[in-house]
């Protein structure tokens, strides 16, 4: 605060708004709830809460400050604070703006002759939003989908596809990582996702000839056929130095390096 009458100033400060739209969640019903918004404190051992009251001793200098904390949630967006007193015949109030976001997150992308990008329909989360992974495990996209061609060659070229599989990638994390809620509800599983490292896989990976799913047929897979996959794409992973995370689908981690 500059340029102010000298005294002590009441500023409250409040969470105006939290815009999730820009980080990937195109889903507003129901809105995100005010506890995702984050907290404000003011003293380092307050509980925290969407509004908070700091006071200000402004001297003859007319300047004065106070610290006040934001704490995020783990839901990534832009936050609006804003900041007003009445005191000693002011009428001031200003807002800053908060991002909160993983930085450096980088969309992948791969040649379809190499890596297919395959999600269930999710008007919540565009398939434009979903595939956004940090530096270091776009290497190991790139390192997972060389070695299940590889076990795949090993393991399936009798059965006649001598190319090996392409592998099929489902969901990553959102380009300003934090929570990604499958469900469009803000609650829900999938607590990684959270950071670009993470990275999961579809059971079925694709025929590099007919360019479909394989088995090359219609219909879900059997018992022994899941468990086959799964086998294939945890040494694909380990082999990719990856971690295997058990997930009812499949998901290799890439953990910061
Ligand atoms: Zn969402
Ligand atoms: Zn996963």
């Amino acid at each position: 605060m500059f340029g102010a009458p000298a005294g002590t100033y009441q500023v409250s400060l409040k969470i105006e708004s939290f815009d999730a739209q820009i980080s990937g969640h195109a889903h507003t019903d129901p809105p995100p709830p005010e506890e995702l918004w984050g907290r404000l404190s003011v003293d380092s051992g307050g509980q925290g809460a969407r509004q908070a009251t700091c006071s200000i001793q402004v001297g003859p200098r007319g300047s004065g400050s106070c610290d006040v904390t934001y704490q995020a949630s783990e839901v990534s967006g832009r936050v609006k604070i804003r900041a007003e007193t009445t005191d000693n015949g002011l009428d001031e109030s200003l807002s800053t703006q908060v991002d909160v976001r993983v930085p450096s997150l980088f969309r992948a992308s791969g040649s379809p002759q190499y890596l297919r990008f395959v999600r269930s329909k999710d008007s919540g989360h565009v398939d434009a939003v979903a595939f956004a992974l940090a530096p270091h495990a776009l290497l190991g996209l790139q390192r997972l989908a060389n070695a299940y061609r590889i076990v795949t060659v090993e393991e399936r070229s009798d059965e006649g596809y001598t190319l090996g599989l392409i592998l099929s990638v489902n969901d990553m994390s959102l380009p300003w990582g934090g929570k990604f809620d499958i469900t469009g509800e803000w609650t829900g599983d999938h607590n990684s996702h959270r950071k670009g490292t993470s990275i999961d896989i579809n059971k079925r990976g694709f025929d590099r000839l007919t360019d479909r799913p394989v088995p090359n047929r219609e219909g879900h897979l059997t018992t022994e056929e899941i468990e086959r996959s799964r086998l294939e794409v945890s040494e694909a992973c380990d082999n990719a130095r990856g971690r295997v995370v058990p997930e009812e689908d499949f998901h290799c981690e890439f953990d910061a390096e």
